[in-house]
C-alpha cells in the first residue's frame, strides 16, 4: 500500500522526521525530505539513495507560507502526485507561563500549529481532486493531558489534535482522505534542546534517564498508518514509553 506512493516529511533532519522518512522510504514510497539545516537533509538523502530509495530534499521552513506552498509544487513538478503529508516540525521549548518567553510561545504557535496549517493547505486542494491522500499529524500525549511548564506546548499540540479531527471530518468521507493523529510520549530526540528554562533542568534530566521511546517507534506506528488498507483510516495511534506514567 505504501509502494510507489509519494510521501512529504517536514523536520526531517532529525528525530522523528528523519527515521520517518527512512522507513518510509524502505516500505517502497518516494520520499521529499523538508527541514531548516539542508545539510541533515543532504546525509539523510544519500543514506535513502544508496539503499536504492527515491528522495528529492529541499529546504522548507514550516512557518512560511510562500515555503510551504513551493515545497508542495516542487514535489508535484517532480514526480506528480503527493499522496502522505507527514506533518512532523515541532518544537517544545517548555518553561512556566510566568517566565513570559512570549518570543518562545510564538515560535511554537507559528511551527507546531501554524506550519501544520500552512502545509496541509499546500496539499489539500491536490488530494481532495485525486479523491485519495493520507495526512498525518504528530501530536503529542501533551495533546490530551497539560503539565504547568507545558501550558503553550500542550496548547498547540491539543490544536494539532483537534485540527486532525477537523480534518478528518471534513476531507475523510467526502474526498476520500484519510487522516492520521500521532501520540507519542516521551521520545529520544532533540526535542529537549529547545528547553531554554532553567528551572526545568530536573524535568531534562530525568526524561534523559528513563528509557523513552525511539525515533523508529514511531516510524512504525507511521508506516502502519500509511500502509493500511485504503477502506481503514487509522485515527489516532497513543504511544507512550513503558515506564511512562502520564
Ligand atoms: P527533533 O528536535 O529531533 O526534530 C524536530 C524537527 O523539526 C527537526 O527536523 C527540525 O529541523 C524541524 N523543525 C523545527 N523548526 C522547523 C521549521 N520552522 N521548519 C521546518 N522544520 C522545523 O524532535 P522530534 O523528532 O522529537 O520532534 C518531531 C515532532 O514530534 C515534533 O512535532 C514534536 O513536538 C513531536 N513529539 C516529540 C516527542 C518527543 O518526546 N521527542 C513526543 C511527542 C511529540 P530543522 O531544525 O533542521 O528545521
Amino acid at each position: 500500500m505504501i509502494k510507489d506512493k509519494v510521501a512529504i516529511v517536514t523536520g526531517a533532519s532529525s528525530g522523528i522526521g528523519l527515521a520517518t522518512a527512512l522507513a518510509l522510504s524502505r516500505a517502497g514510497a518516494k520520499v521529499a525530505i523538508g527541514a531548516r539545516r539542508t545539510d541533515k537533509l543532504a546525509d539523510l538523502a544519500g543514506v535513502i539513495e544508496k539503499e536504492g530509495g527515491s528522495v528529492m530534499y529541499r529546504r522548507l521552513d514550516v512557518t512560511q507560507r510562500s515555503e510551504c506552498e513551493g515545497f508542495a509544487a516542487a514535489v508535484l513538478e517532480k514526480w506528480g502526485s503527493i499522496d502522505i503529508l507527514v506533518n512532523n516540525a515541532g518544537l517544545m521549548p517548555l518553561s512556566f507561563f510566568q517566565s513570559l518567553k512570549i518570543d518562545e510561545w510564538d515560535r511554537m504557535v507559528d511551527v507546531n500549529l501554524k506550519g501544520v496549517l500552512y502545509c496541509t493547505a499546500a496539499v489539500i486542494s491536490h488530494m481532495k481532486e485525486k479523491k485519495s491522500g493520507h495526512i498525518i499529524n504528530i501530536s503529542s500525549v501533551a495533546g490530551r493531558t497539560v503539565f504547568p511548564s507545558g501550558s503553550v506546548y500542550c496548547a498547540t499540540k491539543h490544536a494539532v489534535t483537534a485540527l486532525s479531527e477537523g480534518l478528518r471530518q471534513e476531507f475523510s468521507t467526502r474526498s476520500n482522505v484519510r487522516v492520521t493523529c500521532i501520540e507519542p510520549g516521551v521520545v529520544d530526540t532533540e526535542l529537549n534542546s529547545t528547553i531554554t528554562d532553567e528551572s526545568l533542568a530536573g524535568f531534562v534530566k530525568k526524561a534523559k534517564e528513563m528509557e523513552s521511546l525511539r525515533a523508529e517507534d514511531i516510524a512504525d506506528a507511521i508506516v502502519y498508518a500509511a500502509g493500511a488498507p485504503p477502506h481503514a483510516n487509522i485515527n489516532e495511534i497513543l504511544i507512550r514509553p513503558t515506564t511512562q506514567e502520564r
